[in-house]
């Protein structure tokens, strides 16, 4: 499920599905940045508990300094009225929240052009997506050939060749599964300026 609807719809499928009865984030220490192997920890100091996993995700959202519908997982929710996605509408216990909340943690980059959905006509969001994907790069003097990257794509597009990885692009389809498991950080996610422009809209 390359494209990020798909892909949040899906995960919201499996909560709907499993129906917890109490959901809990373990914010004592965070992840900042691209995880969740390539991340750098950050101490948040919070622990949350909620019987609903969707205003658990508004208010962790919230924590980080995330416009909550921004998220595709929320934007899903929120369409599927499981919540409104609106901080201020969530009763909160405990602690005040406005202490633990981050407005400078570092938040992932986007990495797909789904973010154009509905604001483009479809035929044109393709061509520009073929042309604007981001793409892994291996970056070989960092590679200490654990093999983790090839074990991890789904597709099978990444072979050895003299111990160093090498990527077929025309089949990869961007999960970035290899770049979020390197032990070593050995694979870096390359974006189009054009799209790093397009995702500030
Ligand atoms: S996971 Fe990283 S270190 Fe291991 S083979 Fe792939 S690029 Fe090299
Ligand atoms: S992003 Fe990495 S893991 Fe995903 S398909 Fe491409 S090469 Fe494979």
């Amino acid at each position: 499920m390359p494209n990020n609807k798909d892909f949040s719809n899906a995960l919201v499928d499996i909560c709907v599905a499993s129906k917890p009865v109490l959901s809990f984030m373990d914010g004592i220490v965070g992840m900042e940045g691209a995880g969740p192997s390539a991340g750098d920890p950050r101490e948040v100091g919070v622990v949350i508990a909620s019987t609903s996993p969707y205003h658990l995700d508004v208010v962790a959202t919230s924590i980080i300094g995330l416009e909550p519908t921004k998220v595709p997982t929320v934007q899903r929710c929120v369409e599927r009225g499981l919540c409104k996605g609106n901080f201020d509408d969530i009763d909160l216990k405990g602690d005040k929240i406005e202490k633990f909340i981050l407005n400078d943690f570092v938040i992932p980059e986007i990495r797909s052009l789904d973010l154009l959905d509905g604001k483009i006509p479809k035929f044109l969001r393709d061509i520009l997506n073929g042309f604007l994907q981001p793409k892994p790069v291996f970056i070989h003097e960092k590679c200490v050939g654990c093999r983790d990257c090839i074990n991890s794509c789904p597709p099978q597009v990444i072979e050895m060749v003299e111990n160093k990885p090498i990527v077929n692009l025309d089949e990869c389809i961007r999960c970035f599964c290899c770049q979020e498991l390197c032990p070593v950080e050995a694979i870096d996610i390359h974006r189009p300026l054009l799209m790093k422009l397009l995702s500030r809209l």
